[in-house]
């Protein structure tokens, strides 16, 4: 018995550790200290890590993120730049470098002006502590310069609408049309299992929005326009069919990665 609480433990903390970056630890010195009691030390152990891992998140990260070189993008305070979902944010998964943050800024603010109303989504970026920690299950957002965007999208009627399809942001494809190559097919048919994985990283869907190709060919037009940008992940299909074939900065992240045509992967020099 004390072996399967052992393993569970070890697992819990791994869980969290890969989710959240510090919610290991923090996991860890709750139990430890609810281990002076006889009983229930997991109930115990979890009030005392809910509010501690809310404090630390929401007063303490933020602060001490900086001695790191990171910075927290915005989450209530832009009016055109948000997380996709508040999860990311609670997740602590939305540290990058003030240089990253200023440029997306700039991005947003520039989309704003040529759509009014347009909100840019940010999802996965990076971790608050340290230089080298991956945030999993991208293994190169390691740095504070990478962050994954949302596409937009439009309602059924035709409408805009800063709503996207998957509550995650992920696994929703805009897959090729019959004339479009299908890298997903290619990569499938050379073993890479794990292509098209994000299909189950949706957490529920809204399957009647329908992809804006205009939005979203201009925000990766003016990604593209900031010096500070270095590369931008983009499926082949949709880079063809937004017509920008002929744009450097955008390439192919290979069959070992996953599938980029349910978001945008920019990252900057510095
Ligand atoms: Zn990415």
């Amino acid at each position: 018995m004390r072996l399967f609480s052992f393993f569970i433990h070890t697992l819990l903390v791994l869980l969290l550790t890969a989710l959240t970056q510090v919610g290991g630890l923090l996991w860890l010195l709750c139990y430890c200290i609810a281990c002076r009691w006889k009983d229930k030390r997991a109930g115990r152990a979890l009030l005392m890590f809910v509010p501690l891992y809310l404090l630390i998140t929401a007063a303490v990260l933020p602060i001490v993120c900086g001695y790191f070189g990171r910075t927290p993008l915005p989450v209530f305070t832009s009016p055109t730049l948000k997380p996709a979902s508040v999860m990311y944010p609670l997740l602590n998964r939305h540290y990058v470098t003030p240089n990253t943050r200023r440029v997306l800024q700039e991005v947003a603010d520039q989309l704003r002006q040529q759509h009014p109303s347009s909100e840019l989504h940010y999802l996965d970026a990076g971790f608050p502590l340290f230089k080298k920690f991956p945030l999993l299950p991208h293994l190169s957002h390691t740095d504070g310069r990478k962050v994954d965007l949302a596409f937009f999208y439009l309602r059924p009627d035709g409408t805009v609408t800063n709503e996207i399809p998957s509550r995650s942001g992920y696994g929703v494809f805009e897959g090729p049309t019959e004339q479009e190559l299908s890298t997903a097919e290619a990569c499938h048919g050379k073993g890479y299992w794990q292509y098209s994985y994000p299909q189950y990283l949706t957490m529920g869907s809204r399957p009647n929005l329908k992809f804006d190709a205009l939005r979203t060919k201009r925000v990766l037009q003016l990604l593209l326009e900031q010096k500070e940008i270095g590369k931008v992940f983009l499926e082949p299909h949709l880079q063809q069919r937004l017509g920008l074939s002929a744009a450097a900065k955008i390439r192919f992240h290979g069959c070992d990665a996953v599938r980029h045509d349910d978001h945008i992967h920019m990252q900057t020099e510095y």
